[in-house]
């Protein structure tokens, strides 16, 4: 009898799964800076997001029980590098959800490649069986959560970043926040 850790009656557990890009070492200082930069602990309070957290997620997945993780890295695989090229994603743009208290920065411009890598992703997770909601994508980089902000600040000057690649992570809960672990990474074509 296999261990199980839910009703479900399938082997191991399962993990938090979600496709996303991130930063290289520069764009994550230069990302991370900005809290500081625009002061948006003082203006907004919350809780700004680590360094090393901040990413900017493509689909998320949810749970995926371990025999299943190989299928979505196949799925990963069948996305063709050759039609998906790099791209430079400029950062321009802060921004504030109500709703769920979080302060973001985004690309005023979304690049048509984003576009469609995300929707190249989403149908082939989609396609082999992987439900996902049905959301309009909204490119965003989060900064800060359990924010609230009475005004926002601007970005004095854009941040530039290359996007070569695209991974999958597995997301936890720990008692100091989210700990992000890369389980895949795929190149995008063309550099
Ligand atoms: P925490 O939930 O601990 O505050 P988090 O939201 O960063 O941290 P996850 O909930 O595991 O960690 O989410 C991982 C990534 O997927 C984040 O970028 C999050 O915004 C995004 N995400 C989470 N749930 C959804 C969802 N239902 N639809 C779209 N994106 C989601
Ligand atoms: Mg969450």
């Amino acid at each position: 009898m296999p261990i199980t850790e839910d009703n479900t009656g399938r082997a191991g557990r399962a993990h938090r799964i979600f496709f996303a890009i991130w930063p290289d070492n520069d764009t994550q200082k230069q990302l991370a800076g900005l809290t500081k930069q625009l002061r948006l602990e003082s203006l907004c309070s919350g809780r700004k997001i680590k360094a090393e957290n901040i990413h900017l997620t493509l689909v998320f997945v949810g749970k995926v029980y371990p025999d299943r993780l190989e299928v979505l890295r196949d799925v990963a695989d069948s996305v063709k590098q050759s039609v998906l090229p790099a791209f430079d994603l400029v950062i321009d743009e802060v921004r504030y959800w109500k709703h769920n208290h979080i302060v973001y920065i985004a690309p005023g411009k979304v690049p048509h490649e984003l576009v469609n890598l995300e929707g190249a992703l989403r149908d082939a997770i989609s396609t082999a069986g992987f439900p996902l909601e049905q959301r309009a994508y909204a490119p965003h980089i989060t900064l800060m959560r359990n924010a609230f902000c009475p005004a926002l600040p601007e970005l004095a000057k854009p941040i530039a970043w290359r996007v070569r690649e695209w991974m999958l992570v597995k997301s936890e809960q720990a008692t100091n926040g989210s700990v992000y672990t890369p389980i895949g990474c795929w190149p995008l074509g063309g550099f």
